[in-house]
């Protein structure tokens, strides 16, 4: 037994130090940004922000509406082939769209399906989705994958320490999904004591991450989960992440997944964990007996539109750039200084929440 005593962080635990700046307007911050990858050859440009690989937010009706915002959607894994061919009559927009597929023989089975039907290269993005990164095999069916897709941006995760990133990503991933146990519906935490709390996670990862480089471009990260505010998508950009992927952030909307429930005359919507008891019965139709549910299931007040919400996560990650001085989104972990707080003291957060 081993304990390691230095202090992890999470997003409630800092706040950014403001800066001089020479901004003149919230409108002169360019959010949007170009990567290139290790393996893949695509150069991808957009708002680096996707959608969990959801039932309720990861469908069809988001990908409409977000890859208009060059906002990418991570659709769940329970769409079928046929699904597909049907949406992709009248869609194509493959750098806003990933593709997400576990590790099971079923699942390469229906990837390569995808591949025969010309179905995979609608997508600039495949999602290799696990909730324990950590398993040797997972590496193993990286190489296979990064096989059948060569040029495709893959995503693989998840896991929050520096060297299983760099493994992930020598195996043949050009974006490491970092997050265990910090997701709004995920009780892993609770149930395993396992996790690591995330903002430490995405600065240690995009370290190790942002140190692979060849010719054709760096090692990447996605900090998945946690973001409660977009004040958290901010301090995760901050902390070194190139992509953030939001679940409850993009759930509760008209537009989300998940069924609209009315109670005490009040609008709510459905939420609930990809491994919680909800899913595993809705899309597997039963929940093995050897596996505990990870997830929660949850109503939330009902949200409106998303289209009010993108606006405002586009103006608030502009107004933290001219808070810290930051001409564009790439220019935010140069531009960070992070403020350590005391939680029990500060709640900054609630006392916006309840609008004091
Ligand atoms: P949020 O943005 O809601 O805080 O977190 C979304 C993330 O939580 C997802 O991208 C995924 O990594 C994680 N997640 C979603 N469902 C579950 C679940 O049922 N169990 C666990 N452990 N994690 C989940």
């Amino acid at each position: 037994m081993r304990i390691l005593d230095d202090v992890k962080l999470d997003y409630e635990d800092v706040l950014l130090r403001p800066k001089r700046s020479t901004l003149k307007s919230r409108k002169d911050v360019l959010i949007e940004r170009s990567f290139t990858f290790y393996h893949s050859p695509k150069k991808w440009t957009g708002i680096p922000i996707m959608t969990a690989n959801m039932a309720t937010c990861g469908t069809f009706e988001m990908a409409k509406i977000l890859s208009k915002h060059k906002i990418v959607t991570t659709f769940h894994k329970y769409y079928s082939v046929k699904e597909y061919e049907k949406f992709f009559k009248t869609f194509n927009k493959p750098d806003y769209i990933c593709y997400t597929t576990g590790i099971r023989d079923k699942d390469i089975k229906q990837l390569k399906l995808m591949k025969r039907k010309k179905l995979l290269e609608k997508f600039s993005f495949i999602c290799l989705d696990v909730p324990n990164g950590y398993l040797q095999n997972f590496l193993e069916v990286i190489k296979k994958v990064r096989e059948i897709c060569p040029k495709h941006i893959i995503i693989a995760g998840n896991v929050v320490t520096n060297e299983i990133t760099e493994e992930i990503i020598l195996a043949g991933a050009d974006i490491v999904k970092i997050g265990i146990g910090p997701g709004s519906a995920c009780t892993t935490r609770k149930m395993t004591g396992v996790g690591y709390p995330q903002l430490s996670a995405v600065i240690e990862c995009a370290d190790s991450a942002h140190g692979i480089a060849n010719e054709k471009g760096v090692g990447r990260i996605i900090a998945d989960g946690g973001q409660q505010y977009t004040s958290d998508i901010a301090k995760a950009f901050c902390g070194g992440a190139d992509f953030n992927l939001c679940g409850s952030l993009f759930s509760g909307f008209e537009e989300s997944g998940g069924k609209t429930v009315i109670k005490d005359g009040k609008k709510f919507k459905e939420y609930f964990g990809s491994s919680s008891n909800k899913a595993m019965k809705e899309f597997y139709g039963k929940k093995d007996e050897y596996r505990a549910s990870e997830g929660r299931y949850a109503l939330i007040p009902h949200k409106g539109s998303i289209h009010d919400f993108i606006q405002d996560l586009m103006g608030s990650l502009r107004s933290t750039a001219t808070y810290i001085g930051a001409r564009q989104l790439k220019e935010f972990p140069k531009r960070a200084t992070f403020l350590k707080v005391n939680r029990q003291l500060a709640s900054y957060l609630e006392r916006y929440d309840t609008g004091e």
